[in-house]
């Protein structure tokens, strides 16, 4: 049977074999897991790749809990846990990737994953090509004979470019070269990738997944035609997750609904009251016209959720700092998607972006919405501003 989203947040991984008599499942802290019988051992290695107990590093029953989750809000064949979300990232690119491929990157993804493209793979002998994140149907005009995987992230996690998900998709398809998204942005909630045709979906769950900016985990989840070989390949690297912070997440999922509802209607709300700010030249929140590929971001997502960036129109790092220093409310920090706001202001992207150089007047200034009242983030943010000015 399969419920509506919210209802799916609730119930998903939460069969009695996980929680016995309690509401949640246990927290299951495991190096060896005892078998009952040489048979029971057999039978575990032989179903190595289900939720069938072996050893700590394939999990136990507080991961198969969060997994099973995961696949079911994914609508993925099976999912793999990873310390954090860039590990689940770059262990994706080196389960898939060969030496001697040619894979295709956005230009707008999150630079760590740039990093690791530039770094490792290269080294590796994997040629990286970062594509427009606009390109659309135009990428088959970059894919070769060992274009092996195409890499998306959308909205891009600091510009907020959206990318045409099915025109990239079809082309990919075409040419049988595998795609996977960092998904993070959306969440299942507003994007299920894998109904778009995507092979494989990456969260940071770090983010919205846990929402409260006090673990760090990630999540990939495949369809059935790449199930085993993402299993397979991320056990061979070593990955697994700490069963606290699997369970701390798969609490954070069952507020998922509520939290994004609330931070994703605040945070369309003060990008429209920004748009209207003297000092701000355009806002880049992917449901205002405003923001590169905000049709295709209306036409495929369910709704947006709380990150979004504005762009200044002068420049001054003094002014810069008059502003973000002296914050209330929005606090200078990496990440998003927890309960508290969070801002970031980039003035250089030099080595963010190749293929598209960034261009604009002002720092990109980004914001992560927390669940605060509107009216006060609103207050913290006028006055931000006017310290700008002053300090220009
Ligand atoms: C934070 C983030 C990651 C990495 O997640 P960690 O859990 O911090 O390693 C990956 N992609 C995007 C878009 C992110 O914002």
């Amino acid at each position: 049977m399969t419920y509506k989203k919210d209802t799916t947040l609730v119930h998903a991984g939460r069969r009695k074999a996980y929680t016995g008599n309690l509401v949640n499942p246990m927290v299951a802290r495991a190096s060896t897991i005892v078998f009952d019988s040489i048979a029971a051992q057999q039978n575990a290695e032989q179903h190595r790749n289900e939720y069938v107990d072996s050893y700590g590093r394939r999990g136990t029953t507080t991961s198969y809990a969060f997994k099973e989750a995961m696949c079911e809000l994914e609508g993925a064949a099976a999912c793999y846990l990873y310390p954090c979300g860039t590990a689940a990232i770059t262990s994706c690119l080196l389960v898939f990737a060969s030496a001697g491929d040619h894979i295709l990157v956005v230009d707008s993804v999150y630079q760590p994953t740039r990093f690791f493209c530039d770094g490792t793979l290269s080294r590796m002998g994997v040629e990286v090509e970062y594509y427009d994140p606009l390109i659309g149907e135009n990428i088959s005009s970059l894919i070769r004979h060992n274009t092996r995987l195409i890499f998306l992230e959308s909205p891009g996690s600091l510009t907020m470019e959206v990318q045409d998900i099915p025109a990239i998709v079809k082309a990919a398809q075409q040419h049988e070269v595998i795609t996977m998204i960092d998904n993070t942005y959306a969440s299942p909630l507003n994007l299920r990738p894998l109904d778009f045709g995507i092979d494989i979906s990456i969260h940071s769950a770090t983010k919205y997944l846990n929402g409260h900016s006090d673990i760090m985990l990630g999540v990939a989840s495949a369809n059935e035609q790449h199930a085993t070989q993402l299993i397979d390949g991320s056990y061979e690297l070593g990955h697994c997750a700490s069963p606290d912070d699997v369970y701390t997440t798969l609490r954070g999922l069952r507020t998922l609904s509520v939290r994004m509802r609330h931070q994703a209607e605040a945070a369309l709300d003060i990008a429209q009251w920004l748009e209207r700010h003297e000092l701000v030249d355009h806002v880049r929140h992917p449901a205002l016209a405003s923001c590169p590929g905000s049709t295709e971001f209306l036409r495929d997502y369910q709704g947006n959720s709380s990150l979004f960036s504005f762009v200044l129109n002068a420049d001054s790092q003094n002014a810069l700092a008059a502003m973000i220093d002296n914050m209330e409310h929005f606090a200078l920090g990496y990440s998003w998607g927890g309960y508290e706001s969070l801002i970031l202001a980039n003035r250089h992207f030099e080595d963010k972006r190749t293929t598209v150089p960034w261009q604009a007047a002002g720092p990109v200034i980004r914001v992560s919405i927390g669940l605060e009242d509107v009216d006060d983030l609103k207050q913290d943010l006028s006055l931000g501003l006017q310290r700008y000015k002053e300090n220009l």
